[in-house]
C-alpha cells in the first residue's frame, strides 16, 4: 500500500531535481568552501549560486542570506541578535500567541533570564489585528516576531500592515522585526526587501528541499551578534563548515518554487478545496478552522465533532493516509494544539481537529480516496468515544 501523504506542512518530499543536484555535487565537490585553493573555490561557487536562488525566492539581496542548520536555528539566531542589540531599556519580546514552538521556546528562554514576553493574541479566525499589535508595542519592546503564515491552520497574516504597525519608529531605534516565513515560502510571493524587516527565517524541507538546512535573511546594515561563534563562515554571521549538499538542494528547491509558484498555488488550492467539499458534504459536525479567504493554498484544518484527533489520525494511518493532529514537533504528546486554543477553540474542539496539507505528488484520486475513507473512520472513532 503506498501512502497518501497529506502532511506537507510537517515536511515535504525531495523533488527529483533537488536530489539529482545534490547527488551530482556529492561526488564532484570535495573542497572546503573556506579553502582558498581551486577546490575550495569550486565549492564556494556552488554555495554562492544557491544563495542567489534562495534570495531570489524571497526578494532579498544574496548578501542578506545566511545559511543555518534549520529554521529553528534561524529563529533562535534572530532572537539572540535582537536581544543582544537592544538598548538596556528594551527588555520585552512581543511574539504571536500562535507562533511556532521554535519562537515561543526561544522567547521563554529569555524570560528565564529576566526578560518579559508579551503574547500577541490571534482572533478566532487565526489572524492578527495590526491595531491591537500596535497597542501592545512599547518603548520596552526589543523584538516583534510574527509568522507570515501559520503552520497548523495556514492562516496568512497581513505582514506588510503588521510590519508597518510594528515599525512605529525608525529601524535603528525601534524594535527588531522578525518574520518566520517557513510556511509561506514557496506558497506565497514574498518581498523581503520591500517590508523593512530586520530578519526572516526559512527552511528547505518545507519546500521540497532537504531536511536540516535553513536560512536567516538579515537586512543589510542591521547590527548582528552571531549565535554560533567560531570560524568566519557566512561572513562571520554563522560559524561552522556549511552544509554544502543541503545548501545546494535548498537553492534548487527555491528556484523550482519560484518558477512554479503560481501553478502550485492554483493546484494545491484546488486539491484542498476538493477535500473540504468532500468532508463537509459527507460528514456532519465538521468545521474549518481559519479564514478560508486568508489561508495557505495547501492547508486545511478541520474540527470533526466527537472525535479524538489522535485516534482518527491513527485510523487514517492504518489506511495509509498521513495527516497531522497539530504541529509535527508536538506529535507523540496528547497536548491539544496551542494554535487552536489561542484562537479560542475549547479543549475538546482542539483535540477533535486534524490538519491536512497537500503538496507535490498529491492528486485528485488520492483526495477522493481520503473522502471515501473518512466517513466510516469518523463513525468508528465517534462510536469508540461513546463507549
Ligand atoms: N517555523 C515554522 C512555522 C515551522 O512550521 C517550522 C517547522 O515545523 C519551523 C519554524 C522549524 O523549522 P525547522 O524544522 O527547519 O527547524
Amino acid at each position: 500500500m503506498s501512502a497518501i501523504y497529506l502532511d506537507h506542512n510537517a515536511t515535504t518530499p525531495l523533488r527529483p531535481e533537488v536530489a539529482e543536484a545534490m547527488h551530482a555535487a556529492a561526488s564532484r565537490l570535495v573542497g572546503n568552501p573556506s579553502s582558498t585553493h581551486r577546490l575550495g573555490a569550486q565549492t564556494r561557487a556552488a554555495i554562492e549560486r544557491a544563495r542567489v536562488q534562495v534570495a531570489s525566492l524571497v526578494g532579498a539581496d544574496p548578501a542578506e542570506v545566511i545559511f543555518t542548520s534549520c529554521a529553528t536555528e534561524a529563529n533562535a539566531t534572530a532572537i539572540v541578535a535582537a536581544c543582544a542589540d537592544a538598548s538596556p531599556r528594551r527588555r520585552e519580546l512581543l511574539v504571536g500567541a500562535a507562533d511556532h514552538a521554535s519562537i515561543l521556546e526561544s522567547a521563554a528562554a529569555w524570560e528565564e533570564r529576566g526578560w518579559s514576553v508579551v503574547s500577541a493574541p490571534v482572533a478566532r479566525q487565526g489572524g492578527f489585528d495590526p491595531d491591537a499589535l500596535r497597542a501592545q508595542l512599547s518603548e520596552r519592546t526589543a523584538l516583534v516576531s510574527l509568522l507570515w503564515a501559520n503552520n497548523e491552520t495556514g492562516a496568512i497574516h497581513p505582514i506588510a500592515e503588521l510590519c508597518a504597525a510594528a515599525k512605529a519608529e525608525e529601524r535603528a531605534a525601534g524594535p527588531w522585526i522578525h518574520v518566520d516565513a517557513v510556511q509561506a515560502a514557496g506558497k506565497l510571493p514574498l518581498a523581503f526587501g520591500e517590508l523593512g524587516l530586520h530578519s526572516l527565517s526559512l527552511s528547505a524541507h518545507k519546500l521540497n528541499g532537504p531536511k536540516g538546512v535553513g536560512a536567516l535573511v538579515l537586512a543589510r546594515g542591521v547590527p548582528f551578534v552571531p549565535f554560533l561563534r567560531g570560524g568566519p563562515q557566512e561572513r562571520g554571521h554563522r560559524a561552522g563548515t556549511e552544509n554544502l549538499l543541503g545548501i545546494i538542494g535548498f537553492g534548487v528547491a527555491c528556484a523550482l518554487a519560484e518558477d512554479e509558484l503560481a501553478a502550485r498555488a492554483e493546484r494545491y488550492a484546488a486539491l484542498r478545496d476538493q477535500l473540504w467539499a468532500g468532508i463537509s458534504k459527507r460528514i456532519a459536525g465538521t468545521r474549518r478552522n481559519g479564514d478560508p479567504h486568508s489561508t495557505l493554498c495547501n492547508t486545511l484544518n478541520v474540527t470533526i465533532d466527537g472525535v479524538d484527533g489522535a485516534v482518527l489520525l491513527e485510523a487514517l494511518d492504518l489506511e495509509g493516509v498521513c495527516v497531522s493532529a497539530g504541529a509535527a514537533c508536538a506529535s507523540g504528546s496528547s497536548d491539544p494544539s496551542h494554535v487552536l486554543l489561542a484562537m479560542g477553540l475549547g479543549l475538546a474542539e482542539a483535540r477533535a481537529s486534524l490538519r491536512f496539507s497537500v503538496g507535490v505528488g498529491v492528486d485528485e484520486r488520492q483526495i477522493e480516496r481520503v473522502i471515501a475513507l473518512l466517513p466510516d473512520l469518523v463513525q468508528r472513532v465517534r462510536g469508540g468515544a461513546r463507549q
